[in-house]
């Protein structure tokens, strides 16, 4: 018999079920992402921004899905966001913007605005005859897409780029002047429709911290000081956005008539000293499984992988887990304990894993270094007695549920604690070897979305 730590997902239909199968038999790991949460959340931040008042229009959301929507699945993240009333989606790459262009997400159902490239190469041509809304924060920016506007007879929609502090991209109050006389040479001869003003915001995801609090207080001011500057020269934006996740949660004085959430959509807070996902009534909307792969008994002292961080301080039983850093498996959340090469000052407890016993879930961790495409677990015991065997599906994270046990399902959250980065990095390093498979899409999508989705990866 094989054990399950994952909740027993609701997969109804025979198809769900091949395609459950077939997914297990094609990887031994599999990313599981419920539709309805994803839906459930931007439902919220729609919420969250209805009260706003803004001068010139109500607050509406983008649905950040760049990165393949955090590693989610671009297209399928981006229907649940439409259907959880995001009106605007937006990607830093242009590729991805063109590609839910092309996925049949027309300019009736989604603005879409994309804001990573050079003057040098870029599909603007794509992009504009496309309708989707581009970022401009360069002189090279402002040319070269004018450029291929005018060679288009069609001009381009642009969001104008400031930076009010985050010294990323985007143009400085310094060298404002000079972009808007470029900017409205190019309004003026059509190739340029300017229609939003836009910046980051650095620290926005530490409300506690005075100074943090103090340097968003600045880029606001500076952001405003950028937008009347655009109406003195009679470029005045038609929307104004800034706030990224923590600040639509934490800052309505800012929402204007955009905000911009990304982490939040697939569940989690931008930082855990914010608080859990739960306190934001987000649910994580991925879980991700593995089928444990060698499961044996070995003895006291016995070195567990390369480097022999982690020497098993008793006879115990361990568990080869088939994925790995090729995987996106963080080699950082690798283990290693007081008895290991490097002694008690190279402890580290590693990312954890939750598995079932025959006496209920029990959390274990990464023990010794995470390997290419594995990595060993010290199951703390024997697998005989616990009823673990090679086959048990095994989380390494997900929405957090099973609290009551004491051993709730770790968080994309725990994993970048072991790790040392953030729920961002865990999330968005998956690749795409592992599977990712769709829950709740019939009841999530219409039917002509769930038209645009693999339909090899919908279990529900
Ligand atoms: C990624 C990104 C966001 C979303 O940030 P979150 O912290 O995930 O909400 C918003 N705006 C820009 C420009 C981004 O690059």
């Amino acid at each position: 018999m094989t054990l399950s730590a994952t909740q027993s997902w609701d997969i109804t239909s025979a198809t769900g079920q091949a395609n459950y199968a077939r997914a297990q038999r094609d990887y031994p790991a599999q990313a599981i992402v419920d539709l309805a949460a994803l839906k459930a959340n931007m439902e919220h931040l729609t919420q969250v921004v209805a009260g706003s008042h803004s001068g010139h229009a109500p607050t509406q959301v983008m649905g950040v899905v760049k990165a393949d929507a955090y590693g989610h699945g671009l297209v399928p993240a981006a229907l649940a966001a439409l259907a959880g009333g995001a009106t605007w989606l937006g990607t830093a790459q242009p590729r991805e913007a063109l590609a839910l262009r092309r996925a049949g997400i027309g300019v009736d159902r989604a603005h879409i605005l994309t804001w990573m490239y050079n003057g040098a190469a870029a599909p603007f041509d794509d992009l504009i005859s496309l309708h989707i809304d581009i970022s401009v924060g360069s002189f090279e920016g402002i040319e070269a897409i004018a450029a291929a506007a005018t060679k288009l007879g069609q001009p381009a929609r642009v969001h104008v780029k400031v930076d009010t502090g985050f010294g990323r991209n985007g143009f400085t109050p310094e060298a404002f002047d000079d972009a808007l006389t470029a900017l409205k040479a190019h309004v003026s001869d059509g190739a340029l429709e300017v229609v939003g003003v836009w910046s980051h915001l650095a620290v926005a995801d530490m409300p506690k911290v005075p100074d943090f609090v103090a340097a968003t207080d600045a880029q606001v001011r500076v952001f405003e000081q950028f937008v009347s500057r655009m109406e003195k020269a009679g470029l005045p934006p038609q929307i104004r956005h800034l706030a990224n996740t923590a600040a639509t949660l934490s800052r309505p004085e800012i929402h204007y008539e955009l905000t911009r959430p990304g982490v939040a959509l697939y569940g989690y807070e931008p930082d855990p000293s914010m608080g859990v996902a739960a306190d934001f009534d987000l649910q994580p909307a991925m879980t991700l499984q593995a089928q444990l792969a060698t499961v044996k008994d070995v003895e006291a002292h016995h070195g567990i992988s390369y480097g022999r961080t982690y020497l098993t301080p008793t006879a115990t039983s361990t568990a080869d887990v088939p994925v790995g850093y090729a995987d996106g498996i963080h080699r950082s959340a690798s283990g290693a304990n007081e008895l290991g090469a490097g002694g008690p000052a190279a402890v580290h407890l590693g990312g954890p894993v939750r598995v079932m016993t025959t006496q209920g879930p029990r959390i274990v961790h990464v023990s010794g270094r995470v390997c290419m495409d594995q990595f060993v677990m010290d199951l703390g015991g024997f697998a005989r007695d616990l009823g673990i065997s090679e086959g048990d599906t095994v989380e390494l994270f997900g929405p957090g549920r099973g609290a009551e046990s004491g051993f709730a399902e770790p968080t994309a959250d725990d994993w970048a604690k072991a790790a040392g980065t953030i729920s961002y990095e865990i999330f968005t390093c998956l690749r795409n070897r592992i599977p990712r498979l769709y829950l709740h899409a019939a009841q999530t999508l219409s039917a002509a979305d769930q038209l645009m989705l693999d339909s090899d990866s919908i279990l529900s």
